[in-house]
């Protein structure tokens, strides 16, 4: 590998791997890359398995087809191993996404002998320096501190490290301002996962209760409906929704704004279980305090209203997790948390999904040399990042870091005019697809059936980003 950068120079650090950190959809697509580019993954992986984070949410249907959510690199090496590819056209469930390409991809011998399961990273540095040191910075190692299964906490030294581990871990807060609730960290045990399977695995917790979904996007949206059809069959559960804003059209969607007409069905039919008084609808509801008592938690609003609930399901998106990184020289935008240069591309404020293109090494790079971040983390708290992006990342990193810029600065994605987001069940970039029957099915259902893409920029519904819908609130 070049660490130098001028593609002649000796190299110190040539016959250490490099440290790939989580195992998701672009984490094992950098694993496969790096190897077509000759140099060595350790991968460290965090949960049990390859996939860990989307196994939380393995009953949603991803609003991508099947052609859009593989790599091509790890492709070929799914190939090589006589794997049938899915059908191109169909939507996967995130449970299918697992079974059918990340566990079989991590099985290959290639990646299995390189991927350590159960291994959290809890830190990245330079050997024997602190991020104030320059002097020989950029040919030192690195050093990636893990923490093992059994709690065993072990240093490894490699020549580069990819940051591939997602923003899962790390929801936003409740509260306002950022920050989270006076009293969230203690009603903990009251707060569900952010996507929890209500009619599924995770019922028992929602059943016959009273459930507040907080948020205004599209994971409240599927939440919320699938909510709707557990009341039906345990009359004892009560739907509350909070939202920040002074209304909910903009979950509700439709009208001209609305780039997906599955998105505009999925918003009707919840407009419809609010009117019908299915579910109570407090807008808003910006929470300031949690209060945790002995049968229930008591939600108190900056204006002082209160509610109380059983249990309340997060659907404030995602932030990274910035502390393992805190001895690295990373210059990231001071808005979104992504690279500097991608910062501006996907700011929420201006941008909808889809609408930064393709980019590589170049946009992903830090101060800190041999250092990149990629997938869901590059997007910072941007909920837009799509994985096709992501593969064209990993490749183009890859190819940065065997020292070949050419391929590395060689734009390989082409995305369709019309986007990777189909029509069948398409919600949002953050949670796309509803896995409710009536939403779900048409891509499934038949041979001729291939989703029909739209625009890309359409899925969450904001044309512009939110300053669009604030001009829309100041002309309403
Ligand atoms: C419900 C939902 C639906 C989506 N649908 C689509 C879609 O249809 N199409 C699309 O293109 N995108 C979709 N996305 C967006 C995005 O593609 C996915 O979130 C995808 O999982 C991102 O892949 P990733 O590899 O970057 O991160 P992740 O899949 O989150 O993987 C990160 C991995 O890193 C591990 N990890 C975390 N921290 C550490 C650590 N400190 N040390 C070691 N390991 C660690 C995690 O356990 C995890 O396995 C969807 C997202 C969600 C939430």
């Amino acid at each position: 590998m070049n660490t130098t950068g001028s593609g002649d120079s000796v190299d110190p650090v040539k016959d250490l791997p490099v440290a790939v950190i989580g195992a998701g959809p672009v984490g094992l697509a950098t694993a496969a890359h790096l190897l077509e580019s000759g140099l060595e993954p350790l991968i460290f992986e965090a949960g049990p398995t390859a996939g860990a984070t989307i196994e939380q949410w393995r009953h949603i249907r991803l609003f991508s087809p099947w052609r859009f959510n593989l790599d091509a690199a790890a492709v070929r090496l799914l190939e090589a191993d006589r794997w049938e590819s899915p059908r191109p056209t169909a939507l996967p469930y995130g449970g299918e996404l697992i079974d059918n390409y990340l566990a079989p991809l991590a099985a290959l011998p290639a990646i299995s002998t390189r991927l350590q399961t159960g291994s959290r990273v809890i830190a990245v540095t330079r050997a024997g320096m602190d991020k104030t040191h320059t002097r020989n910075r950029a040919t030192t190692p690195f050093i990636v501190r893990v923490e093992h299964a059994g709690g065993e906490v072990r240093d490894h030294t490699v020549a580069a490290v990819i940051d591939a581990s997602g923003t899962w871990s790390t929801r936003n807060p409740l509260g306002t301002s950022g920050l989270p609730a006076i009293g969230e960290n203690t009603a903990a045990a009251r707060i569900s996962a952010p996507l929890p399977d209500v009619t599924g695995r995770d019922r028992a917790s929602f059943a016959g209760r009273r459930v507040l979904v907080v948020g205004a996007g599209h994971s409240a949206a599927n939440t919320l409906i699938n909510l709707a059809d557990l009341a039906k069959e345990e009359p004892g559960t009560t739907i509350l929704w909070a939202v920040r804003g002074a209304s909910a059209e903009k979950v509700y969607g439709g009208g001209d704004s609305d780039g997906l007409p599955a998105r505009g069905q999925l918003g009707s039919r919840l407009r419809r279980l609010v009117e019908a008084g299915t579910i109570e609808l407090l807008t808003g509801f910006g929470i300031s305090s949690l209060k945790t008592l002995d049968t229930h938690v008591s939600v108190e609003a900056v204006d002082g209203r209160t509610l109380d609930t059983d249990v309340i399901i997060p659907c404030t998106g995602f932030r990274p997790d910035l502390d393992i990184l805190r001895e690295l020289r990373l210059n990231l935008d001071p808005a979104v948390e992504a690279p500097v240069e991608l910062g501006p591309l996907i700011d929420p404020e201006f941008h909808s999904c889809g609408t930064v293109q393709p980019h590589g090494a170049r946009l992903l790079a830090h101060p800190e040399k041999d250092f990149y971040i990629v997938g869901m983390k590059s997007y910072g708290r941007a909920p837009t990042f799509l994985l096709a992006t992501g593969y064209e990342q990993v490749r183009s990193v890859a190819a940065a870091l065997a020292g070949d810029r050419e391929a590395a600065d060689t734009v390989h994605l082409e995305l369709p005019e019309t986007g990777v987001c189909s029509t069948d069940s398409g919600t949002s970039c953050d949670v796309p697809a509803a896995s409710t029957a009536d939403l779900a099915g048409s891509a499934e259902s038949g041979c001729c059936a291939a989703p029909e893409p739209v625009l890309i920029g359409f899925p969450t519904g904001l044309v512009h980003g939110r300053s669009a819908e604030q001009k829309e609130d100041t002309n309403s």
